[in-house]
Parts: structure tokens; C-alpha cells; sequence
């Protein structure tokens, strides 16, 4: 290990020169647009800072290291997420799990440890702190390994925090966007038998044949949602409309869990009765630790886990965000930076 006790000297924005001692400068080639994206640039979370370059599912190859980066070389493969630094004293830091340190810093619209805004990757180039730079495995294409970096990481680790990632779990996922495609991934590679749970009955064919969940349910139909009445261990919920929690926690066992990993903007209801009569759980889970994140890309790398993306010119991203609000989308559209982002 031996980070912690490291010096932060980068700096953040892209360009030469800039590469702390150490820092990992690399060449951005791909970079995923997260539904995140859409609400910071509309400033829909009143947290948003401007000028902003969005973008926080960004790999590329390194250009440079700072000379006491251990890490990686020039030549590498890797990635950045969402996170850029941490306090790296914190209870949280001290466990790995720089996500949920108070002092964390966002990859972009965040104030970096010099004060400087930080930048994301709809850029040509990136400059992070070794410790939050992750190795992108050999076998995995970098456009759709880039989207793994949040949507991947969103539900790989609640799946093995909340006990669901144990070979044999009946594992629901709400949802088929761009976390929830890969929740299916992700969960049958732990060896997990996978419903998928939508409103939407036309994605049958493809949560079932293509992306090789076990069953689907249409959360409309009470007969389907009545057949499967206290049979999931857990459930990720990936929705962030609102949507009633109600019938989600009738399916599940006792001793149930429901994890929130959408993020709807208004409270939801909910109901207590349901909970106490089977000590369900309704919790919720953030993006991943640095060590996590890595071991997340590490077993997709394992197990051939990819997104499913649609590769867009970086001229198209409007168009992609007009898409992307109106969930058109199959599942994340990631841009070919290297390609389409053209210098004058
Ligand atoms: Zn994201
Ligand atoms: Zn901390």
C-alpha cells in the first residue's frame, strides 16, 4: 500500500507540464456519458459549478508519470471514475473507502487540494493522483470497459457489501438502463439467478436472450409481480424516477434486502409495515473505494463483462443528451474522444 502517506502535488486539468510527482497523465481516448452527466451540466442537483467539463467514465493511454508513481508507465491502459482524491485520514479513507469520505473530490465540477476546479474527461487529455488512476485489463476494449468506471462500480459493490454476490442468490434488478444492464452482468457472473424487473414489457426479449437474466417481470402485471412474492434475496434499484417500494419489498425473502442506487430527486414513500414483518432492509450504496473499483474492472476483465454501448463522435454529444433524458439509449453512449475531438 504505502499511498497514504503520499504527497498530493497534480494538477488536475489536461495539458503537458502539469504532472505532479505523483500523477499519471494519460491520453483520453473514450469516455462514457453518465446520466450524471446530463443532471450536472442542467445544474438539476443546484451543486453544479461552471465552466464545466463533464465526464467521470474516462480511459485512455498513459503519456506521462511523475517520478514517484509506482503504479504505472507510460504505455498503460487505465481509467479514471468518479473520484480524483480523498482526505486519506478518515475513518472511511482508512478502510478503502474514499467514496464516502467527507473531504472526497469529484473528478469534475470539484475543488482539487491546490483550490482549482477539476475536469473531466469529455477532454483529450486527464492528469489524476496515481491512487485514483485504475489498470484497465488487457482483454477488455477500452469503449466498453469506460462506462464500468461508475455504472459498474454503482452496483458491484453493493452486490458484495449487502451479501448478494454468494453463487446461488435470487437477485432482482429494477430497471434496464445503463446501471441495470450491468447489475444483470454483473450478478449472473457471481453466479446469481437474475430477474429483471421494468415497466416496460418490450424489454423481455433482450433482459432475457441478451443479456441472459433468468426470468423478467412487468411491474404492472400483479399476476407476474404475485408468482414471485418472497423469492429474491435482493434487489437493485436503479430507478430514479419516482416509483413505489411497495410491491419491490413483497418480493423479497425475509431478511430481504433493496438497494437504492438510482437517485430520485423527491423523497419516496415508505412503507414500514412490510419491513418489520420480514426484517427487510432498504438501504442504499454510492460508486466504490479505489481497491474496489480496480478489483470490480479486474473481475469484468475475468469474466468478459462489458457495457453495451453506442460509440458517438464527440460533435453528436447534444444530440446524445437530448437521447439521453428521454432514456434512448442502448445502454450508454460513450464517446470517441481520441477520433472526433478535433484541434484547430
Ligand atoms: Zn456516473
Ligand atoms: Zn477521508
Amino acid at each position: 500500500m504505502g499511498e497514504k502517506e503520499k504527497g498530493f502535488g497534480g494538477k488536475r486539468e489536461g495539458g503537458g507540464g502539469n504532472t505532479g510527482e505523483d500523477d499519471v497523465a494519460f491520453k483520453v481516448l473514450f469516455c462514457g456519458i453518465c446520466h450524471s452527466d446530463l443532471h450536472s451540466i442542467k445544474n438539476e442537483w443546484g451543486m453544479s459549478r461552471y465552466p464545466m467539463v463533464p465526464g467521470h467514465e474516462i480511459v485512455g493511454i498513459v503519456t506521462e508519470v511523475g517520478n514517484k508513481v509506482t503504479k504505472f508507465k507510460v504505455g498503460d491502459k487505465v481509467g479514471v471514475g468518479c473520484l480524483v482524491g480523498a482526505c486519506h485520514s478518515c475513518d472511511n479513507c482508512n478502510k478503502s473507502l474514499e467514496n464516502y469520505c467527507p473531504k472526497m473530490i469529484f473528478t469534475y465540477g470539484g475543488k482539487y487540494y491546490d483550490g482549482t476546479m477539476t475536469y473531466g474527461g469529455y477532454s483529450d487529455s486527464m492528469v489524476a493522483n496515481e491512487h485514483y488512476v485504475v489498470r484497465i485489463p488487457d482483454n477488455l476494449p477500452l469503449d466498453a470497459s469506460a462506462p464500468l468506471l461508475c455504472a459498474g462500480i454503482t452496483v458491484y459493490s453493493p452486490l458484495k457489501y449487502y451479501g448478494l454476490s454468494e453463487p446461488g442468490m435470487h437477485v432482482g434488478v429494477v430497471g434496464l438502463g445503463g446501471l441495470g444492464h450491468v447489475a444483470v452482468k454483473f450478478a449472473k457472473a457471481f453466479g446469481a439467478k437474475v430477474t429483471v424487473i421494468s415497466t416496460s414489457p418490450a424489454k423481455k426479449k433482450e433482459a432475457t436472450e441478451h443479456l441472459g437474466a433468468d426470468s423478467f417481470l412487468v411491474s404492472r402485471d400483479q399476476e407476474q409481480m404475485q408468482a414471485f412474492m418472497g423469492t429474491m434475496d435482493g434487489i437493485i434499484d436503479t430507478v430514479s424516477a419516482q416509483h413505489s417500494l411497495l410491491p419491490l419489498i413483497g418480493l423479497l425473502k425475509s431478511h430481504g434486502k433493496i438497494i437504492m442506487v438510482g437517485a430520485p430527486d423527491k423523497p419516496l414513500e415508505l412503507p414500514v409495515f412490510p419491513l418489520l414483518m420480514g426484517r427487510k432492509l432498504i438501504a442504499g450504496s454510492c460508486i466504490g473505494g479505489m481497491k474496489e473499483t480496480q478489483e470490480m474492472i479486474d473481475f469484468a476483465g475475468k469474466h468478459n463483462i462489458r457495457a453495451d454501448v453506442e460509440v458517438i463522435p464527440m460533435g453528436y454529444v447534444n444530440t446524445a443528451m437530448e437521447r439521453l433524458a428521454k432514456a434512448d439509449v442502448r445502454y450508454r453512449f460513450v464517446i470517441d474522444v481520441e477520433n472526433t475531438l478535433k484541434k484547430e
